[in-house]
């Protein structure tokens, strides 16, 4: 952060908090010098103790007023700087849920003298204020359009400061050989011990592990925050519709007996054991000359080659069939779960024909019915395994953005310049500099030194009221 982004802003600032929808509770959020003298000339305390005399974390019960006339009764909570979420005086009023009542008590603030809050203010004054880091002021939105229990794990842990966490110590680590360098090679009188050349390898190549490993599991982190891209194949009349519409628990693609009906690609997103799945239902791999479904069959695989992961679906009430085969050859080098469907109508005999076959081909395999729901658990837990989502940790440290992960890369490549002079026997002077190049982007990826525009392109995306 630099000088000029630390100064406490003078403008008080409001915003429904809530979102603009009727519901039972609607939160109208002030932050600023002025946000409690304003939040006194709207709200009235039924004790009539004024909300200035309030210390900080209490609230009180009253009347929210317009001009002089009480338009609802609601629950005004005090927060004093600089303990509060943008490190500001803050008051919460919360009324009725209804928009109406919302813009009303909104309205009356705003006529106090408050400014409407734009997207993200609130959190971008934690930030300017010093409350958060650049990183977990974007887990904030994060946390806010997370849309599965392993998503929102990950907002948290970047909310409390995980990357953080992560990278500021990466960064002291780096800040100490530099200083130790510069020691060095400054003062080379004085008695400061010259790094061995062996230990300060060592200590970047530790460096740029840790940076890696961020690194590889941004794409993870990816599949947990955005969902999985899914692809469900197989034959024409196998079971996919009826797979789909199991996964998403209501009817959305057309389930009929007669093969290659299911033409248009439905694509839509269902909830699977606490991760998403981006779900496209497909024409079927079967090879035709009919001129509609080849454009659905050519999209099919087209989508297969685009997807993470390929639920593949065999009928094991049929033989294993050469379509099925070909399906198989496929699936080579995929990450694919095969599907063996309609488990409560198969015979002891396909049954342990398709195993055999299959599983020499694909080591994921789930028995099921899609019909009945059985074997659903099974694939549910399958999933984050063959994914290897099931080694990932939550709540460890993961770069959630391409920012993130540009600043890890830009601060990457110098560190590795810097090992190679090491290793090469080039003099410390451009090892140093390397290092300074190196621990610039890490500053910028937690703010702690960035542009107004990276901080303007942040704060884009946010909501107001957040
Ligand atoms: P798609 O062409 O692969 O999408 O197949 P559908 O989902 O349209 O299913 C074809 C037929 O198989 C329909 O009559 C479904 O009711 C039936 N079906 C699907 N899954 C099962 C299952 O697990 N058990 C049984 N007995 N029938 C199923």
């Amino acid at each position: 952060m630099t000088a000029e982004h630390q100064k406490i802003s003078a403008s008080t600032i409001a915003a429904i908090a809530t979102g603009l929808t009727p519901s039972g509770v609607g939160m109208i959020r002030i932050s600023g010098p002025e946000a409690v003298q304003i939040s006194d000339k709207v709200f009235q305390p039924i004790n009539g103790v004024p909300l200035l005399k309030r210390r900080g974390y209490t609230s009180a019960y009253g009347y929210i007023c317009s001009n002089g006339e009480k338009i609802d009764e609601g629950i005004a909570a005090v927060y004093r700087a600089p303990f509060s979420y943008t490190g500001e005086d803050i008051v919460e009023i919360s009324c009725h849920g209804g928009v109406y009542l919302m813009q009303k008590t909104l309205q009356a603030v705003l006529n106090h003298g408050a400014k409407p809050a734009g997207a993200g203010e609130f959190t971008k004054r934690a930030f300017l204020n010093g409350k958060i880091s650049l990183d977990q002021a974007e887990s904030v939105m994060d946390l806010i359009q997370a849309n599965s229990a392993s998503a929102a794990r990950a907002a948290l842990a970047g909310k409390d400061g995980a990357l953080q966490k992560e990278i500021a110590s990466i960064q002291r680590e780096l800040v100490g050989i530099a200083s130790h360098l510069a020691a060095w090679i400054d003062f080379p009188e004085e008695d400061v011990e010259e790094l061995a050349s062996s230990s300060l390898e060592q200590q970047l190549e530790n460096s740029i592990i840790r940076l890696k490993n961020l690194n590889q599991g941004y794409d993870t982190g990816r599949l947990i925050r955005e969902g999985i891209p899914t692809a469900i194949v197989g034959k024409p009349n196998v079971g996919k519709s009826t797979l789909m519409n199991l996964l998403s628990r209501y009817e959305r693609s057309i389930v009929t007996d007669v093969p290659g009906t299911t033409r248009d690609i439905i694509e839509e997103s269902v909830q699977v054991g606490g991760y998403v799945l981006r779900l496209a239902d497909t024409a079927g791999l079967r090879e035709t000359t009919d001129q509609v479904e080849s454009i659905g069959i050519a999209w099919s695989r087209k989508k297969m080659d685009s997807s993470e992961l390929v639920l593949a679906v065999f009928d094991m009430s049929q033989p294993l069939g050469e379509e099925d085969i070909e399906l198989l050859n496929n699936l080579k080098g995929r990450t694919a779960i095969a599907i063996l469907n309609k488990n409560d109508v198969a015979s002891i005999q396909n049954i342990s024909d398709y195993e055999k076959r299959i599983s020499d081909k694909i080591p994921f395999v789930v028995a099921m019915s899609a019909q009945n729901g059985d074997g659903l658990e099974k694939l549910e837990q399958m999933i984050p395994n063959v994914l290897g989502l099931g080694r990932i940790d939550p709540s460890a440290a993961m770069l959630a953005n391409e920012r993130q992960r540009d600043c890890v890369n830009r601060s990457l490549r110098p560190l590795q310049d810097g090992l190679d002079a090491v290793q090469a026997g080039i003099t410390l002077d451009a090892v140093s500099v390397c290092l300074e190049d190196a621990i610039s982007p890490l500053m910028e990826l937690t703010g702690e030194r960035t542009s107004d525009v990276v901080i303007e392109q942040v704060f884009e995306r946010f909501c107001v009221g957040k």
